[in-house]
This record gives structure tokens, C-alpha cells and sequence, in this order.
């Protein structure tokens, strides 16, 4: 094939994936307002995986879910079986195929597609996450979810990081690809990554080995103060984050009678958090730590016999964040120690810093020039954490390439907050901007 005759047909292709985008926008919006109206948690996205699932098993995807892609002893802060089972309930009530959701049963709701060409080539995988949040969503009338009624039938939960367009783009781009099959060579993987909240999800599906062959990987998030119609083919300054659950029990007296008899879990807990905002800053990097809650004791005139922090801390880079966790660590067991109190810690989460591979960045930029696309060049400056980036460095570190690229969505208001909507307009631009980039990698 000529050099000349190859930029021909792939200026083709990019026509029709364009084309194939545009036809595929309706659906995708109705996609993403379907999952926006079910949000569900970390491991407890049942009918969001069994949605996915069916839906990539029609496109002649091969599916894999259950524990082969969520490795059992790698999940971090599962809910308790209370909690997994209504969840299993929620979706069976929904609708749901039962024989789908035996399969997740547990709250093993990862769900990964391959497309195999049957042609050789690399391994090309797309990250996308699908879970929601514990946040109430807004119900005023400038909210359009509320507005044009598909905000949240499940009270407290909410999509409010944006994740049900990442979910709907992810399809997109199966459609796209299936559609184009016959044309392309190689295997692609679509990972459908459950509790990225927290950074719960991307270490057991690590640890299942799903990514282990991947040459070139891609993860995506839509909006982060990115505007409509601007694509990044990287993005820069996510911390790496430790997340804890702390448990204190000591023993209850009465507080009049005999307080020396207790055991107070809850003093331990006030002290811990006050001496955890103290641990000593570090010349190998910007750090953060935050008591996000603290819940304890029974009763006015009880000494608190249990205590419950919500703790994280991150890092900009893995060395400095280790040094973090372990000295908060240190402090809270020093705190039990002090009040003579039991404390379990149990790590919840756990993200490192992400980095993006140059040579990567500029393929994926210079397809998306190519094909006619608003791309800003520098990588997108972010704050906050992002587990993706644990998925990245098992590609990276078994010499296949990654990046991070974000979709720009103009925001009403910040992610995370109870009016967070996102603009449907850029959906099916997203997922043909996802679908150019693998399509570039795979041929
Ligand atoms: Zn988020
Ligand atoms: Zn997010």
C-alpha cells in the first residue's frame, strides 16, 4: 500500500466514523439519561453492567464479567452484604436479567468487550467507568434532569461526576467499532470499570490480568473545566491517594459513676484527627490528608465505646503518598494506643499518579488534527485522583503505552455537586473522537 493510497483511507475512515457518530447521537443521549435516572455505587452497578453487557454481546463483542476481571482479593471498600443484596434486588425489581446479575452476584460488576478482528495487530484497550455517587440530586427546576424528568429515582444517589456519558460513550464507540470491523485489525478491549469513586475498582481489575496484553490504552473523563468541543489528548496533576476506614472500639462506663472503667474510643478518634493535620509536610512533594468523618459514641453520659473515621490521603507522587498513609497510620494506632482502645484500619482505596506516555499523546493528537477535531495540545491540568491511573501503569509497566485524554463538556456547575449535569451535545462527538484514536492505534 502506498503511503498515499493509506492517508486516502483513513481520511475515509474518519469520514465514517464521523457519519456513524452523528447517527448514533440520539441513542446515546437516550443511553445516558436512561443511566443518569438509575445511578448506582461502587460494586452495586448491576443493571449498569447488565445494560453494557447485553449491549456488547449484540454488537458480537465477547464478554467477560464476574471475578475473571475483578480480581476477589483486590476489591477495595466493598458494602456488606445488606447492602450488595438490595442493590441485586433494585435491579432484578428494574428489570434485569437474572442470569446477568448471577453472574455479578457479589458485586462483581466489571464488565470488559473484546473485539477480536481476527486480523494481527495490537491490543488497544478504552477505559470508561461507570459508577455514581451518595449525593441527593437537586430537584429544582432549572436543573434540566429534574426539568425535562430523568434526575435520580434512587434517593441519595446521583451521577454526578458525569460517568453515565462516559458509560454512553464507551457504547458509542462499540457501535462504531463493530460497525467497522471488517476494516480493521488487531483486538480492541473496552473495560467498563466499576467504583472509580473512592479508587476502588481499577485494582482488582488489574490484578485480573485484563489489561496485561494491552500495547496501547486510553482512559477518558468528560467536562473537568474542559469546554464543549475541546478535546485533550492528555491530562497532567492527579494526585495519587490512599483511602482509610478507622474503626476504634474501647469499652463504655458511665460517665458520672466510673469514667475511669472506660475505654474512650471517642477521645482516640478527636485525637487522631487532630494530630493526622500535623503529620510533618514533605520536601518530595505536595501532599494532602482530610478526616472526612468521624461518627462515635452512644450517649451523653456513656463513655464512647466505638469510633468511625472516613480518612484519605494523597500525594504527588507515590513515594510521597506512602510516606503519607504510613505515617497516618502511626498516628492512629499512637491515638489508640494512648486511650488504651482497639483500632482497625482497613485500606478503602488506593490510587498512584498518573502519567501519560508522550510518543502516545502525539499519535492520539496528531489522528485527531487529521481528522478535523478542536484539540488542545498541553496536556489538561487537573486536581483531585483518578484510579485509571492504576489500570495505566500495569499497561506501562508490562511496555505497553497509556494516556488520558478528556472530552470537554460545558458544566452548569462542578462535578460533584447536586446540580451537575453535563452537555448531551457532546456524546456522540466524544465517543467518534474515542473511536478515531483506537481506530488510528489498531491499524
Ligand atoms: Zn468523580
Ligand atoms: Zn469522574
Amino acid at each position: 500500500m502506498t503511503k498515499m493510497s493509506r492517508r486516502t483511507s483513513s481520511s475515509d475512515l474518519h469520514e465514517k466514523i464521523r457519519d456513524l457518530a452523528v447517527k448514533l447521537a440520539p441513542e446515546l443521549t437516550a443511553i445516558r439519561r436512561d443511566l443518569h435516572r438509575h445511578p448506582e455505587l461502587a460494586w452495586t452497578e448491576f443493571r449498569t453492567a447488565a445494560i453494557v453487557a447485553q449491549r456488547l454481546e449484540e454488537l458480537g463483542f465477547e464478554v467477560l464479567t464476574g471475578p475473571e476481571v475483578c480480581s476477589p482479593e483486590h476489591r477495595l471498600g466493598v458494602p456488606d452484604d445488606e447492602t450488595l443484596e438490595q442493590a441485586h434486588r433494585r435491579a432484578l425489581d428494574a428489570g434485569t436479567s437474572p442470569e446477568r446479575l448471577a453472574a455479578m452476584r457479589g458485586g462483581y460488576t466489571g464488565v470488559v468487550g473484546i473485539l477480536d478482528t481476527g486480523r494481527p495487530g495490537p491490543v488497544v484497550a478504552l477505559r470508561v467507568d461507570i459508577d455514581a455517587l451518595p449525593i441527593e440530586e437537586a430537584g429544582e427546576e432549572e436543573h434540566r434532569p429534574a426539568q425535562e424528568g430523568f434526575s435520580s429515582a434512587h434517593r441519595g444517589l446521583m451521577h454526578a461526576c458525569g460517568h453515565d456519558a462516559h458509560t454512553a460513550m464507551g457504547l458509542g464507540v462499540a457501535q462504531i467499532l463493530a460497525h467497522l470491523k471488517e476494516e480493521l485489525s488487531g483486538t480492541v478491549k473496552l473495560v467498563f470499570q466499576p467504583g472509580e469513586e473512592g479508587g476502588r475498582g481499577a485494582l482488582p481489575m488489574a490484578h485480573s490480568g485484563i489489561v496485561d496484553d494491552v500495547d496501547h490504552f486510553l482512559g477518558v473523563h468528560i467536562g473537568m473545566g474542559v469546554p464543549s468541543g475541546v478535546i485533550h489528548p492528555a491530562v497532567t496533576g492527579f494526585l495519587a491517594s490512599r483511602k482509610l476506614d478507622v474503626s476504634f472500639s474501647g469499652r463504655a462506663a458511665h460517665a458520672g459513676a466510673g469514667p475511669q472503667e472506660g475505654r474512650n474510643a471517642l477521645l482516640a478518634a478527636a485525637h487522631a484527627t487532630t494530630a493526622l493535620y500535623g503529620i510533618s509536610r514533605s520536601s518530595a512533594g505536595d501532599t494532602r490528608v482530610n478526616v472526612g468523618t468521624l461518627h462515635a459514641g452512644s450517649g451523653r453520659n456513656v463513655i464512647a465505646d466505638s469510633a468511625t473515621m472516613l480518612v484519605e490521603v494523597r500525594g504527588a507522587a507515590d513515594e510521597v503518598t506512602e510516606y503519607m498513609a504510613s505515617r497516618a497510620r502511626k498516628v492512629i494506632e499512637g491515638a489508640a494506643l494512648a486511650q488504651e482502645v482497639d483500632v482497625e484500619i482497613v485500606a478503602a482505596g488506593s490510587t498512584t499518579v498518573m502519567s501519560c506516555d508522550e510518543q502516545l499523546v502525539r499519535t492520539v493528537e496528531e489522528t485527531w488534527r487529521q481528522a478535523g477535531l478542536t484539540v488542545e495540545p498541553e496536556p489538561h491540568r487537573v486536581t483531585g485522583s483518578e484510579d485509571c491511573s492504576v489500570l495505566m501503569s500495569r499497561v506501562q509497566q508490562r511496555g505497553g503505552a497509556a494516556t488520558y485524554v478528556a472530552v470537554g463538556s460545558d458544566l452548569p456547575t462542578g462535578h460533584h455537586t447536586r446540580t451537575f449535569d453535563v452537555d448531551e451535545g457532546v456524546l456522540a462527538p466524544g465517543a467518534q473522537a474515542l473511536a478515531i484514536a483506537l481506530v488510528r492505534l489498531l491499524n
